[in-house]
């Protein structure tokens, strides 16, 4: 037989012993898929090709995939959308926000079922660029960002106070110019007596057509929570630290206080950003008991808050889900409902045309340990949760 020959049979082997006719690069099979956004809690097989989700059903022939992985007994979710997160860990300053307790994305999303991450405003409209050139460009994760409303961001606290430097234009200009990765405005860890930080971001949401999301940082009688979420931010902006020691959960009897409500009813979005001490379970246990649950789940992800009570999101879910919340609940308050706050609906579901992010996950049951912080100053330095 002539090499030729040879070679032509091989191939002709290769075609038939390769599916001739594969459309799909990947088959996901035999797994549990919950993609709240379409309402899909069940055993079904995903189709994908191009990096898009190609199809969804009960049943796909591996004939029809170059690859399968068998996913038999593990449950299948869209990628997680953490939409609060530090990652700006390129400045080179000790003990900032946006330096040394930032976080290199790649390093902790994949590993933990996120496949997109929001920086929450630890650079501001003076060094977004850089930002966004030294982090963002480079990694593999999706980041997407919230601007600070203060020009230089979380370099430090002192810079969150620098009104002079609260500029809704440039924010909006900058938020224009990179609108393929800016998703709304920041406001955080204001001091003073007044509501310059929260008002000077509205204004800024409002040139931009873009949501803010508020860490109130200094809880001040001349300023109290209750305005912030009833009368301040408008419909679709979000109150982070959700939890938080200061903010005023239940009454003397237990009771969860109505402004929570009302805020709610307004379109005020609550959303968890654990933290390193934001998650305290006398706020946390009572809200998810009476059904005021979080509309959105995020970790608030920075160097501290990753090697102490928080730790990663699986450790976030199963501590929700260990107060009540069911696990479909759970991933909907990290995939979906985020996708929407943060205006990028193309995000958080399996639907076919959908880009191809996906989490594959075992739920591991038994008893697990977790611990937090009974009070907001309480020091929060160590701890763990099991999954
Ligand atoms: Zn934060």
């Amino acid at each position: 037989m002539s090499r030729e020959n040879s070679l032509q049979k091989c191939a002709a082997l290769l075609l038939f012993l390769t599916p001739a006719f594969a459309q799909y690069d990947l088959l996901l099979k035999g797994g549990h898929l919950i993609d709240p956004r379409n309402n899909i809690d069940g055993p079904r097989d995903i189709g994908i090709q191009n990096g898009k989700i190609a199809e969804v059903a009960a049943a796909i022939d591996p004939s029809r995939a170059r690859k399968t992985i068998d996913a038999a007994g593990l449950y299948i979710t869209p990628g997680l959308i953490d939409i609060h997160t530090h990652l700006f860990h390129t400045t080179g300053i000790r003990d900032a926000w946006a330096g040394d307790a930032s976080v290199q994305p790649d390093a902790f999303s994949f590993r933990s079922g996120v496949t997109t991450m929001v920086d929450a405003g630890s650079s501001g409209w003076r060094n977004f660029e850089t930002f966004r050139h030294t982090v963002i460009d480079r990694v593999q994760t999706r980041v997407l960002a919230l601007i600070n409303i203060t020009g230089l961001g979380m370099m430090n606290d002192v810079t969150e106070q620098v009104t002079s430097d609260f500029q809704p234009k440039e924010v909006a200009a900058i938020a224009a110019k990179h609108k393929d990765v800016v998703v709304g405005v920041k406001s955080a860890h204001y001091q003073p007596p007044d509501w310059l930080s929260v008002d000077r971001a509205i204004e800024a949401g409002e040139l931009a057509g873009l949501p803010i999301m508020v860490d109130f940082g200094y809880f001040l009688p001349e300023r109290p929570y209750w305005k912030l979420v009833t009368e301040r931010l408008r419909p679709g902006d979000i109150s982070t630290h959700m939890f938080r020691g200061p903010v005023p959960w239940v009454d003397s009897q237990g009771k969860l206080y109505d402004y929570l409500k009302q805020a709610r009813q307004r379109g005020v979005k609550f959303d968890v950003g654990h933290g390193g001490q934001s998650f305290v379970l006398r706020n946390a246990a009572p809200a998810i008991a009476q059904g005021f649950w979080p509309d959105t789940i995020s970790t608030d992800l920075h160097a501290h808050s990753m090697n102490a009570l928080m730790m990663d999101m699986p450790a976030l879910l199963s501590k929700i889900m260990a107060l009540g919340m069911t696990l479909k609940d759970a991933i909907l308050r990290a995939t979906w409902n985020p996708a929407q706050e943060i205006h990028r609906t193309e995000l958080g579901h399996l639907t076919p045309g959908a880009t191809a992010d996906v989490a594959v996950w075992s739920l591991l049951n038994g008893s697990s340990v977790m611990a937090t912080p009974m009070e907001a100053e309480s020091p929060a330095r160590s701890g763990w949760c099991a999954k």
